[in-house]
């Protein structure tokens, strides 16, 4: 699972200053930069350069290549066989590097259609729809009979029979619209494009819309010609082609749906299915936009409402009339608890075994997942290799380095979610951080989104990382194209005779939709998550295949190898720096943003008063102040740390000083702080007090979750509340930094 926006908010994530005319200095710097690096004393700087070039010099786009090969042979859908199997290769290729690995079962709730589903419109005239996906003969593993039917994880199994009614993206606001123009979706089938939100939440809200079933489909324009060609002439999605995925409600509780909150190991509890509230009622079922044509081309009622066209070729209508569309849905489940098979691997580290830097990527795909999740995959391994290059030229970590190969992510996070509740305990005491890569590469635009504390951890290492294409560094080729991507007109500002300039380009907040969830949500663990994308429209269908991946998505593998090198780079900076290089004055920064637009909707909304934003902006600017304190003092130690050190340049590590060692315990607690136990309002799983998913996007962000959902609602009682909350963790924050002082 991954969310397909990147392309589209560009021009939006840009961060933009003012400075001078004519001074473009800031990210010039050379490409491969050869000075200190955050975190490490110059001799140890130098020596991390060298294990790190000699990590670099080994993932390879011919063995990258080889890896997807294998891993795409066959579909694998979590549970299936087939999963086991690519599974047995991740332990066996780890072991082979010289990576201890085991595999950890779980028993799940993991639903497959019994039989395909059918869709058919029976009036105005009857047509029973393809809900197929055709063969392309170039590809020759879309004739695979092994390709699991269009359907939606986690949909009713039902039979119902309809009038349908065009619901837009399926928002709240657009059944607001809706209603205005007199059409009510209670008792009706309705039918919503995919985009602008994770499709649980257009499940959920067709169900509290009195829906009786969902079609959901994709519109051409969001991934199908309207962008370009379609496959196999082009990367972009053919008619015949749907999105597969889960419509599971993960942001009320991602995992097992049997086992909120605890492990769904052998012998477990497990709640009923009448107590589940992370699934929907109601049947749902993807569609392609060559049968969707048929029914929204039949479609009368209300012209175009604003915002409700398309791409496809005619006016949309909402439909909802009397003697309209009526439309046959009927989707057949077969609910199962199923085994599913996480991949764990070790490399101990040689001074700090109890501090973990954990690397994530999930293996279970809809169908052959060739970009989603198995570039990653591939990346993964080809990292691991690199690990064991370095372990047999005798080189041991300063941390452990923990290796992870989830499955069934695509039901619902599953695999991470199971592990992380399994290993709660240990986490919080033990991860330093998590470092996810679900689709590694879909093309050649690096992107990423993390916790602001590890920004400049990612930039620093994407400096040293080649962008194939480009020849530059990643970061600079990630610059150069944020700075592209700049609106003209906001290149000068003729009134200060300035011209704006994108400093850096934006690193995202993380919402949900990767494993990364459980472990920043759920237990406090600092996250990141990133990969290459790029023109890509096949997502969760067939065409997810190899051919394609040769074809277009990365023809040289050589992106594979980049990801795997970056993603290796940030882990061996987490492991072996002596201060760990965490930077909480861009956190600080990111809250008190958040919290000025937050102040600005409030005062839009009259809630102005509903809350102590004094207490909150008090709370940030201590914990700025303490973070800047902590910085300088884990510089000056650094800087002590260096003379102290032999001048021998030999290759075994340096203890680190007890004082030093203080500031990195408190730089890991301050993520830890900023969870509370009693969870969010209405969804105790998630505990973080300034990320989660939100409501109605499920894969974005709404930072400071709570407070922004009390004035979304216009609750000040639950405003106050919250700000209270998100108050008291920005201080025990505080205090945990605080802890250092000596
Ligand atoms: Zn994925």
């Amino acid at each position: 699972m991954k969310t397909i926006f990147a392309r589209h908010t560009i021009a939006l994530a840009l961060v933009i200053s003012f400075v001078m005319a004519g001074n473009a200095a800031l990210g010039q710097s050379s490409s491969m930069s050869t000075q200190s690096i955050d975190g490490f004393a110059a001799q140890e700087a130098a020596r991390e350069r060298r294990f790190e070039e000699q990590f670099r010099a080994v993932p390879k786009p011919a063995s990258a290549r080889e890896h997807l090969r294998r891993l795409t042979a066959e579909p694998h859908v979590a549970g299936s066989q087939e999963d086991y199997a690519t599974a047995v290769y991740v332990r066996d290729q780890l072991r082979a590097y010289g990576v201890r690995a085991e595999m950890e079962e779980y028993q799940v709730l993991l639903p497959l259609p019994k039989t395909p589903s059918v869709v058919e419109m029976v009036a105005p005239r009857r047509e029973r729809l393809k809900v197929q996906e055709e063969i392309v003969a170039e590809d020759s593993t879309s004739s695979s009979r092994k390709i699991v039917p269009l359907f939606n994880g986690y949909s009713a199994s039902g039979d119902v029979t309809a009038p349908l009614v065009y619901v837009n993206y399926g928002l709240p606001e657009d059944y607001e619209a809706l209603k205005k123009l007199g059409v009510d979706a209670r008792g009706k089938i309705v039918i919503a494009r995919y985009g602008n939100s994770f499709r649980g939440v257009k499940a959920k809200v067709a169900e509290q819309n009195g829906a009786i079933g969902i079609l959901i489909y994709s519109d051409p324009a969001d991934d199908g010609y309207v962008q370009g060609d379609v496959y196999p002439k082009g990367p972009w999605r053919p008619a015949s082609s749907a999105q597969r995925g889960s419509v599971q409600y993960l942001f009320q509780y991602p995992g097992d749906p049997l086992t909120p909150g605890t492990p769904s190991i052998k012998g477990a509890p497990r709640i009923k299915m009448e107590e589940v509230t992370s699934i929907p009622h109601i049947p749902v079922q993807p569609i392609s936009y060559g049968d969707a044509r048929v029914l929204l081309q039949q479609l009368g009622g209300a012209v175009r409402p604003k915002g409700f066209q398309g791409g496809l070729p005619f006016a949309y209508h909402t439909g909802g009339g009397a003697n309209d569309v009526r439309v046959h849905l009927r989707t057949d489940m077969d609910y199962q608890v199923r085994t599913i098979w996480d991949v764990i691997g070790r490399i101990d580290g040689a001074l700090e075994k109890d501090s973990w830097v954990l690397m994530g990527n999930h293996r279970d795909a809809w169908t052959f997942g060739a970009v989603d999740p198995n570039s990653g995959t591939a990346a993964l391994l080809e990292a691991a290799r690199g690990f064991g290059q370095l372990l047999k030229s005798g080189w041991t970590p300063r941390r452990s380095i923990v290796l992870c190969s989830w499955d069934a992510e695509e039901y619902g996070l599953i695999g991470s979610t199971e592990w992380a509740e399994q290993h709660a305990d240990e986490l919080q005491q033990k991860a330093v951080a998590y470092l996810n890569v679900d689709v590694a590469v879909s093309g050649a635009n690096f992107g990423a989104s993390s916790v602001p504390s590890l920004w400049k951890l990612i930039r620093g290492a994407a400096r040293d990382v080649r962008d194939p294409k480009t020849g530059k560094s990643v970061y600079q080729a990630w610059q150069d194209r944020s700075r592209d991507a700049q609106p003209e007109a906001d290149l000068t500002n003729a009134a200060s005779g300035a011209s704006a300039r994108i400093t850096e380009a934006r690193i995202g907040a993380l919402g949900s939709g990767s494993d990364y969830t459980p472990f920043l949500q759920h237990l406090g663990v600092p996250s990141i998550d990133m990969g290459f994308s790029g023109d890509y429209g096949v997502y969760h269908s067939a065409y997810d295949s190899f051919h394609w991946m040769e074809k277009f998505g990365d023809p040289t593998f050589e992106y594979h190898a980049a990801m795997a090198q970056l993603w290796g780079t940030i882990a061996l900076r987490l492991a072996m720096a002596s201060g760990l290089p965490f930077d909480y004055t861009d956190y600080a920064t990111q809250i008190r943003e958040y919290l000025t637009e937050t102040e600005r909707t409030a005062g839009r909304r009259k809630l102005g008063d509903s809350f102590d934003a004094k207490a909150l902006s008090t709370a940030v600017n201590e914990f700025a102040e303490e973070a800047a304190r902590i910085d300088k003092r884990r510089r000056e130690l650094i800087l002590e740390f260096d003379k102290a050190t032999p001048q021998q340049g030999n290759a075994n590590m340096i203890q680190t000083p007890e004082r030093l060692r203080r500031i990195n315990d408190a730089l890991v607690a301050v993520e830890r702080a900023l969870i509370d136990s009693r969870g969010l309002r209405g969804r105790a799983w998630y505990t973080h007090q300034i990320y989660a998913p939100g409501f109605y996007t499920g894969y974005a962000a709404q930072p400071l979750p709570d407070l922004r959902q009390a004035i979304e609602d216009r609750n000040a009682p639950n405003a106050r509340e919250a700000a209270a909350r998100i108050t008291e963790a920005i201080r025990r924050a505080t205090d945990a930094l605080r802890k250092a002082r000596e």
